[in-house]
């Protein structure tokens, strides 16, 4: 009876495996579709500047367009992308992406920011780093106006790597913002090798900001070093006027979150809806 149930433990095992690898094989190709037929869209949050009570920036944030039209939101498929190899294709789809709404940016005049998420092989991946920089580069584009954010993950794998790679592209114009800051590593240590622009403050810290001291302690702390450093912050997952508040005492420099704005497929400022 034991090694009865031990079995067929053991079989349904291997039948959940078995699922999860279908499951796996059916979103990389529903990707591979999607990137054959360009049904990958940006988009956009609006990013408050607090001191002017202006929007100044926006993140792009990736789409998939399913067959029927839905729309599918990145968490469901980065990861298997990033798992397949295909990651780096989404990448390069995502910076032309990007590359078309600057370009249409600098026709309208239109002051605003793009920020892009690259993913954590975005500096291995020398097609797209190539692509970057030639891009940036061009007439149309006003480099600028781009800002990239990368995780820690992805600056901290091969710090010497990133931090040229960086210093490079940084030379076009362009900014870089560390996204998710406080969840990764020995975060302060890494902060003062890396060159970036922009500190984003991880919504886990803001989200809770008006109920949990601790965070507020760390939000503060962030706040003072970057101006000592430079740098300028920005607080994800603004969902609150209470919390908005609190960081302009802080001086936090920029919010984000749904009390702002949600993301939508319209670049904030402007009535014109872009569809790739
Ligand atoms: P992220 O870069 O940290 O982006 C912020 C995510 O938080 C977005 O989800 C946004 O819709 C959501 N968010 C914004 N404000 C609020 C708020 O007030 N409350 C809450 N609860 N959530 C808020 P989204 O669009 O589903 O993106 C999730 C993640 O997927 C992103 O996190 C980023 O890591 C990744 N991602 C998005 N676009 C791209 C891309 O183009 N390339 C790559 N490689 N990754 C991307
Ligand atoms: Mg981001
Ligand atoms: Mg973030
Ligand atoms: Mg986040």
């Amino acid at each position: 009876k034991e090694s009865g149930r031990s079995k067929s433990h053991l079989y349904s095992q291997k039948e959940q495996t078995k699922e999860l690898l279908k499951t796996r094989i059916l979103w990389k190709e529903k990707i591979e579709a999607a990137l054959a037929d360009k049904r990958l869209c940006l988009h956009f949050q609006p990013i408050l500047d607090i001191k002017t009570n202006q929007i100044s920036h926006a993140e792009a944030l990736v789409r998939m367009i399913d067959l029927d039209g839905e729309i599918i939101m990145p968490n469901s498929f980065i990861p298997i992308a990033e798992q397949s190899g295909l990651i780096n294709q989404i990448d390069l789809a995502v910076l032309q992406l990007a590359f078309e709404t600057l370009r249409f940016l600098q026709t309208q005049n239109n002051p605003l920011k793009l920020s892009i998420n690259l993913s954590g092989k975005a500096f291995n991946n020398t097609l797209l780093i190539s692509t970057l920089k030639e891009g940036l580069k061009q007439q149309d584009i006003d480099a600028k106006k781009l800002i990239i954010e990368v995780t820690e993950t992805t600056a901290v794998a091969n710090i010497n790597t990133a931090v040229n790679l960086m210093n490079d592209i940084k030379e076009t114009g362009a900014k870089f913002a560390l996204d998710d800051f406080g969840v990764g590593y020995a975060s302060f240590f890494y902060l003062r090798q890396l060159p970036v622009d922009y500190i984003k403050i991880d919504g886990s810290f803001i989200q809770t900001l008006e109920k949990h001291k601790e965070d507020q302690v760390f939000v503060k702390a962030v706040s003072e070093i970057s101006q000592l450093s430079g740098l300028k912050t920005i607080a994800e997952f603004v969902e609150n006027q209470t919390i908005l508040d609190l960081l302009a005492s802080y001086n936090i420099d920029y919010a984000q979150g749904y009390h702002i704005a949600k993301p939508s497929a319209t670049l904030p400022n402007n009535k014109l809806i872009l569809s790739h």
